[in-house]
């Protein structure tokens, strides 16, 4: 992306922001509360249209004509709100919403046994005939992944994914987000927990007020640089 352009109404939510993902890598965005990440990541995966600015995926400029549109091109976001319906079950809601030309109605059998397989490959043990509002949130969240699995996805925004989790299934998260990694998939990780991070970044790119700041490889940037980065304090500078 470059050049991203956003405003609504009176607001300017992006002014000239580029990101750039390669294949297997999890790329961080960090951000003070406001400063456009999930307004920049709704235009990638199709939610919003971009007043101004390029896409390239593998090179080619594309206009990204909708969520559908974003998904055939295996960009699937997970909301920060998670987008599942609580009195369906699991496997239900991980089929909901196909475009029909996909050959996605398929009958019971096989929508739970798809759902099944793309929760084995999280390694999460969860009924595919569970209702979702049986599930704790942890568990939802997986759902939503595993949903964003069965679309093939290759370019998956995950919106501060453990906002809501405790250690254990953030650490359960991480390690999924480890696995995808391995398999190639791009990751846009969007968190405020910078120790997280730690783990499973390979670069970092940090927006301010809209505007697009710096690009960091993870390993040779220091989080106080970062924050430093995020709230527009120059490096060296003391405080009392
Ligand atoms: P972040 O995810 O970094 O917290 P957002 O992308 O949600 O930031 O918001 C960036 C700016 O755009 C904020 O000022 C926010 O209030 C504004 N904004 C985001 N979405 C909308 C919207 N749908 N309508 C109006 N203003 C919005
Ligand atoms: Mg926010
Ligand atoms: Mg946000």
């Amino acid at each position: 992306m470059q050049g991203v352009c956003k405003r609504f109404d009176n607001v300017v939510a992006l002014a000239g922001v580029a990101l750039d993902v390669d294949r297997g890598e999890v790329h961080a965005i960090c951000g003070e509360n406001g400063a456009g990440k999930s307004t920049l990541m709704k235009i990638l995966s199709g939610v919003y249209t971009p007043d101004e600015g390029e896409i390239r995926i593998d090179g080619e400029p594309l206009r990204i004509q909708g969520l559908h549109h974003a998904q055939a091109l295996g960009i699937v976001m997970i909301h920060q709100e998670l987008n599942l319906v609580p009195h369906l079950t699991v496997a239900e809601n991980i089929w909901l919403g196909r475009e029909p030309r996909r050959g996605w109605f398929v009958d019971q059998a096989r929508q739970r046994e798809g759902a099944r397989a793309c929760l084995q490959r999280l390694a999460v043990d969860v009924d595919p005939d569970a209702q979702v509002s049986t599930l704790s949130l942890a568990q939802q969240q997986m759902v939503e992944i595993a949903k964003a699995l069965s679309m093939d996805a290759r370019l998956l925004i995950m919106d501060e994914p453990t906002s809501s989790l405790g250690e254990t299934d953030s650490a359960q998260l991480l390690r999924v987000v480890k696995d995808l990694k391995r398999a190639g998939v791009g990751i846009v990780y969007i968190s405020h927990r910078l120790d997280e991070l730690d783990e499973i970044v390979d670069r970092v790119t940090i927006l301010r007020d809209g505007h697009y700041i710096a690009t960091r490889r993870w390993a040779e940037t220091s989080i106080d640089e970062i924050v430093g980065l995020m709230v527009g304090r120059e490096l060296n500078q003391q405080f009392p």
